[in-house]
């Protein structure tokens, strides 16, 4: 059988997944899963979510089972894609360590998603050199797969990138071919990066202004019914903004009759139409989508001894490939030195 291209995709355990990674990253990895065009890996990065909360593993260790209920709410289905926790793959440290020599600390402090992180997280002059090297991390996640498409948000091209040059490096200087140059996989244009409900550009776990899966009807009502419009469209007769308008950026993504969306948008902008009758439609839109991925959500919520299986056997398979990489890394770069001794 030919082999597949590997698809490797993977989320920060710090927290629950919301509606801004669903059309950022989830929609495309399941899409892509049951395309069935290439080989699908999916890792819970609890290394990574340590880089910037090495105080508070217990938030960590909650938000890994969040996530994977997440994941098997939208639809990653362990019978096609192998779904794994990072830490639990060794091999990934050791990439790690032998990429970081070829990368300077100058070209890690330019990386600019983590500059923005650095200063969004206010680390100031404290940046724990774990977060400030994360994106090798990262490439020794998508190396060790030999990963050929990433499916992410926006905010991650710069790793992409990273990792890209790394690959190049590290192929150059050992005379190699073992390693794989991937590529991103974004979402259409407008929808890498979802707004926040408070209109803050991003909308983020770590920012309280998310709609999360696993939110129930009342507080998607509640979250849309407060959010963020054009502050001037004070009286239902004036005319709006649709542009920056938080609730017209939503219903652009997820209403699917996109000519009422259309009508809506014009009536707003010339005066009469009120936020709540505008909000009332978003509400409905999202509980249609919602509903279905949290119905499935409670259902592996009720067995989560299956969901630790699930990642039991997906780190075990995960494991194997990496170990492979790594042995091959280790020849490439000859540091193989007692390998009659059966080292691994
Ligand atoms: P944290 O604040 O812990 O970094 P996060 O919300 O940025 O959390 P990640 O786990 O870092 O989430 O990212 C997971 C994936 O979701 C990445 O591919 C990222 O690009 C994508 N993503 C995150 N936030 C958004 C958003 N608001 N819109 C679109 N995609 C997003
Ligand atoms: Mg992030």
């Amino acid at each position: 059988m030919e082999k597949k291209p590997v698809m490797l995709s993977g989320d920060r355990p710090t927290g629950r997944m919301h509606i801004g990674h669903y059309v950022g990253s989830l929609a495309n990895r399941v899409r892509l899963q049951n395309e069935g065009k290439y080989q699908p890996y999916v890792m819970i990065a609890d290394m990574q979510a340590l880089t910037d909360n090495a105080r508070d593993p217990e938030k960590i260790r909650n938000s890994l089972f969040q996530v994977a209920l997440d994941y098997l709410a939208v639809g990653i289905d362990p019978a096609k894609s192998t779904i794994f926790v990072q830490s639990q793959i060794p091999a990934l440290n050791e990439l790690t360590m032998i990429y970081m020599n070829l990368v300077t600390v100058a070209r890690l402090e330019r990386n600019p998603t983590v500059k923005h992180e650095i200063q969004q997280k206010r680390f100031n002059e404290s940046v724990p050199a774990g977060f400030l090297t994360y994106p090798v991390s990262q490439a020794a996640d998508i190396t060790a797969f030999k990963a050929a498409v990433i499916p992410v948000g926006d905010d991650q091209e710069p790793m992409i990138e990273q990792t890209r040059e790394l690959v190049r490096s590290f192929n150059h200087i050992y005379d190699s071919k073992v390693l794989v140059e991937p590529t991103g996989y974004f979402p259409p244009q407008g929808q890498g990066r979802i707004p926040g409900l408070d209109g803050n550009a991003k909308m983020s776990k770590s920012l309280n202004n998310a709609i999360y899966l696993a939110d129930d009807e009342d507080t998607i009502q509640k979250k849309v019914m407060s959010m963020y419009t054009d502050p001037n469209h004070i009286h239902v007769q004036d005319p709006g903004q649709v542009a920056g308008n938080t609730v017209f950026t939503y219903l652009d993504i997820f209403a699917d009759d996109s000519s009422y969306v259309a009508e809506l948008k014009a009536q707003y902008q010339h005066g009469g139409l009120g936020d709540v009758k505008i909000k009332r439609y978003l509400n409905e839109v999202l509980q249609a989508k919602l509903a279905p991925i949290r119905e499935r959500r409670a259902v592996f919520a009720a067995d989560l001894e299956q969901v630790s299986k699930i990642l039991e056997t997906g780190s075990a398979a995960a494991n194997e490939t990496a170990e492979a990489t790594l042995q091959q890394v280790r020849d490439a770069m000859g540091i193989n030195y007692f390998q009659s001794a059966g080292r691994r």
